[in-house]
């Protein structure tokens, strides 16, 4: 592994030190990442080589390329849930564990795992109180929840009867209970209809509103949506960032841009 002092700016003057310690403590910082799976009697799968990244605190970063990129492994890693081989990971100043233990971390993964036996409001009622709620307020945050993903209706269904978009919405009512400062999204728009789509929108840009130090990392392959909610584009191909940059809103520029790039870097 790569020593952890490579990877940060030369030591600051004494005066210096504090601000440098503001500054990396609001960065998401890969460096040097590197993960490869390897299963017995299958060939190793390098999700990641090398990564480095930079991503500021409050900003909202779409991650696209196209399946088996390494897009959830990066979200993994950012969520303290997969081991790097190699390389520096820093959320916030602090290694991604140490950051989900002491302030957490909102993920939605890729495909929503519920228990099945449970209902809709008991998942959620568990989580809240996982969360720090207490007495009235797990009924009343879980509420609230329900409400936001229009799930209240079929709060008393058990999970394993759920179709993919109600699972989804389930787990967007998760990081809903109590949003994080780091907010993992993988794919949430799968799974969801044209009228959830746009409500998740909405909850993505009030999300974005309701704290402006909020970081919200998002993976999708819904090109034009993802150029509507974010401000960066990281496109990611075979586990390297092969394209970085601001979107600007405009959603055919962009979708140009990343198809030109992913197909380049498919003939290399
Ligand atoms: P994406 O999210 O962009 O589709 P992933 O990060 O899920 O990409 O996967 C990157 C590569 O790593 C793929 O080839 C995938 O098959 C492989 N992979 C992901 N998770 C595992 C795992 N737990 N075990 C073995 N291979 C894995």
């Amino acid at each position: 592994m790569r020593a952890r002092t490579e990877s940060l700016p030369p030591m600051p003057s004494a005066g210096e030190q504090s601000y440098q310690h503001v500054v990396r403590n609001r960065l998401i910082e890969l460096s040097d990442v590197s993960k490869t799976y390897r299963r017995r009697y299958r060939r190793r799968i390098d999700a990641l080589v090398e990564l480095d990244l930079r991503i500021e605190a409050g900003s909202t970063v779409a991650v696209v390329g196209p399946n088996g990129a390494g897009k959830s492994t990066l979200f993994g890693v950012l969520a303290g849930l997969v081991r790097p081989d190699r390389g520096v990971t820093l959320v916030h100043g602090l290694a991604p564990i140490a950051h989900v233990r002491s302030r957490g971390v909102g993920l939605l993964p890729d495909r929503v795992r519920l228990p099945a036996r449970l209902t809709v409001r008991e998942v959620l009622a568990r989580l809240a109180i996982l969360d720090g709620y207490s007495g009235a307020a797990v009924p009343r945050s879980v509420d609230r929840v329900l409400d936001l993903v229009g799930l209240r209706e079929r709060s008393g269904d058990r999970c394993g009867g759920l179709s993919h978009g109600l699972r989804q919405r389930v787990g967007i009512a998760q990081f809903l209970l109590r949003p994080r400062e780091v907010l993992l999204l993988d794919e949430p728009l799968s799974g969801l209809d044209p009228v959830w789509r746009a409500r998740f929108r909405e909850l993505f840009e009030q999300l974005r509103r309701d704290s402006s130090g909020r970081t919200l990392l998002l993976s999708s392959h819904e090109l034009g949506e993802t150029a509507r909610l974010t401000e960066r584009v990281i496109v990611i191909d075979a586990g390297r960032v092969v394209d970085d940059f601001p979107t600007r809103g405009d959603s055919e520029e962009m979708e140009r841009r990343v198809l030109s790039v992913l197909r380049r870097a498919g003939q290399a």
